[in-house]
């Protein structure tokens, strides 16, 4: 598998990452340490995979997302998290949080 270390996602071949289109990023091998995007999702659905990971000891990070304008106005029910895994539990995780992970449509 292929990683770009910009946007932290995995690709089963590519030279330049295809998500980080405006500065091209050339994707190198991942490694078992990188962590990898699984999951971006409002603060409510969020706590639920907080948990879910926890629950199966997978080892996360959850990075709140900066600059939504509405938070200031509505409170932290609408700021969203960004999920990332280390490659080693990714498929794990994957499997578990099947369920909120939507389907990619190109
Ligand atoms: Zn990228």
């Amino acid at each position: 598998m292929l990683y770009c270390d910009k946007c932290m996602k995995l690709y089963d071949s590519a030279e330049i990452c295809p998500a980080c289109k405006g500065k091209p990023k050339k994707l190198r091998p991942v490694a078992d340490g990188d962590l990898i995007y699984i999951i971006e999702k409002d603060a409510m659905i969020a706590g639920s995979i907080d948990d879910i990971l926890r629950q199966h000891d997978i080892p996360f990070v959850k990075r709140a997302l900066q600059g939504a304008g509405l938070t200031t106005i509505v409170g932290s029910a609408f700021e969203s998290y960004k999920f990332f895994v280390p490659y080693t539990v990714y498929e794990n995780a994957c499997e578990l949080l099947s369920n909120f992970i939507e389907t990619e449509v190109e």
